[in-house]
């Protein structure tokens, strides 16, 4: 790795790592945590305050990752801590229904107007899941389309991003995924119509859905065509498939509406997360009343949660999104559009090639020069020199994701002070980036 100027260790975060690694597989629950794409010592935080995170050392961060998106508000908001010490002191967990529950659905429908009825689960990857579930049980058909490069969570059938091409049957990206859960799913270049076209064409009355993130962030910022999410809705439409747009990432995040309040395309279903939750375990799926129908306890669809709709993470998940007015989302867009401005124009004085690519606030940089429209082009990039831009800025207390291949984010704290300390920092990172090898 480039050898860096600075002192730069973590010897407390080190010692925990070293301990979760005995006892936790990588020492991580979810494994970009681990910085195995930038090497290095994962800092293991403890606590969050605005725009700033605080690590074991003690050492404090400007905070680009807000917990992969959730913090919006920045970390320990006091209405949304507010909100959870009530709803803590009346009990964590009933296992029955509960008014919370009823508010934060009749948010997100108020909210987003394709959501004629919502169900509350625990993670992202239960709502895509269940909705792909929905949409196989609604249409009678077997195979998904997705599209390489788009997550969707753990779920089985949609880890099978390999391959490219057209109608590429998805072969595991994973041991433990078997051909038969991923062999009914149809991997597709990311932005390309045609293929979509050609998938139809080659298994009539086969697809049950077209699912898809409403604006990927996690090949990096990989905002849709024009007319790309538009096309997919029609093409379902032809097709009987019903098309799922994934906004776990982008929902509530890139407007008030997310990022159908951005195109506008109306899809089947949703799915949400993240931001929903406030920084607590909440998801959901949703969409059109008539296939929302054929879920249990309606209809003959299983899907169901001991946690679903918990008090607690309700509770925070409606005071967040109370507080997402109009006028936060003007303010995340602009703090986002000045980093950008900051981090190019660093890039550009040190002669690094990139491109700065953004869907509303989320935004990414590619280390090239070229516009990156799917997962082929995003794996062009120069990453090495991500790596020494990542560990530059670490170093002097920005927290970037530790992989080139994710969207930044950033919130409502992100205040003047915090825009300056990126800004102090990105002149050595941009060199560090330049004399970065591969
Ligand atoms: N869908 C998208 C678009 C995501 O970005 C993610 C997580 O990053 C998921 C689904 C899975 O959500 P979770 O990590 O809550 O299971």
């Amino acid at each position: 790795m480039t050898e860096l100027p600075y002192r730069y260790e973590a010897p407390v975060s080190q010692t925990l790592f070293d301990r979760a690694s005995l006892v936790t597989p990588g020492g991580v629950n979810s494994p970009v945590r681990a910085f195995r794409a930038v090497g290095g010592t994962p800092r293991f935080m403890v606590s969050g305050s605005g725009p700033y995170l605080t690590d074991a050392d003690g050492r404090e961060y400007v905070d680009l990752v807000c917990s992969w998106g959730p913090m919006i508000l920045g970390h320990s908001h006091p209405e949304v801590i507010a909100a959870v010490q009530e709803a803590v002191a009346r009990g964590t967990s009933f296992g029955t229904p509960g008014e919370g529950e009823v508010a934060l659905a009749e948010e997100i429908v108020a909210r987003i107007e394709p959501v004629e009825q919502v169900r509350l689960v625990s993670s992202g990857t239960e709502a895509t899941m269940s909705a792909i579930r929905l949409a196989r049980g609604f249409t009678g058909r077997a195979k998904v389309v997705k599209f390489a490069g788009c997550y969707h969570g753990h779920v089985d059938a949609l880890l099978a991003a390999a391959g490219s091409g057209v109608a590429t049957f998805g072969l595991p990206d994973t041991p433990g995924v078997t051909g038969a859960q991923a062999g009914d799913t149809i991997v597709l270049p990311y932005n390309d119509l045609e293929a979509v076209r050609e998938a139809f064409a080659a298994h009539p009355g086969e697809i049950a859905c077209v699912i898809t993130e409403a604006s990927p962030g996690n090949m990096g910022v990989v905002p849709p065509l024009d007319g790309f999410n538009a096309g997919l809705k029609e093409l379902c439409a032809a097709n009987g498939a019903l098309y799922i747009s994934d906004e776990v990432m982008t929902g509530f995040r890139t407007s008030k509406a997310g990022w159908f309040g951005v195109d506008g395309v109306r899809p089947d279903l949703m799915t949400f997360g993240k931001v929903m939750g406030g920084g607590f375990p909440a998801a959901a799926f949703g969409g059109r009343a008539d296939v929302m129908a054929h879920l249990a306890p309606a209809g003959p669809v299983y899907q169901a949660g001991t946690l679903s709709g918990n008090p607690i993470a309700t509770a925070a998940g409606l005071a967040q999104l109370r507080l997402l007015d109009d006028a936060a989302y003007a303010k995340v867009d602009a703090v986002s559009a000045e980093i950008r401005g900051l981090v190019s124009e660093a890039l550009a004085k040190e002669g690094v090639a990139h491109t700065v690519q953004a869907a509303s606030n989320m935004f990414s940089v590619f280390f090239t020069d070229r516009p990156v429209r799917n997962y082929e082009d995003a794996k062009q990039q120069e990453a090495f020199r991500f790596t020494a831009f990542f560990h530059s800025l670490l170093s002097q207390g920005v927290y970037l994701p530790p992989s080139a291949f994710e969207s930044w984010f950033v919130s409502t704290a992100h205040d003047t002070q915090a825009v300056e300390r990126i800004a102090a920092a990105l002149p050595a990172a941009a060199r560090a980036a330049s004399e970065a090898t591969a």
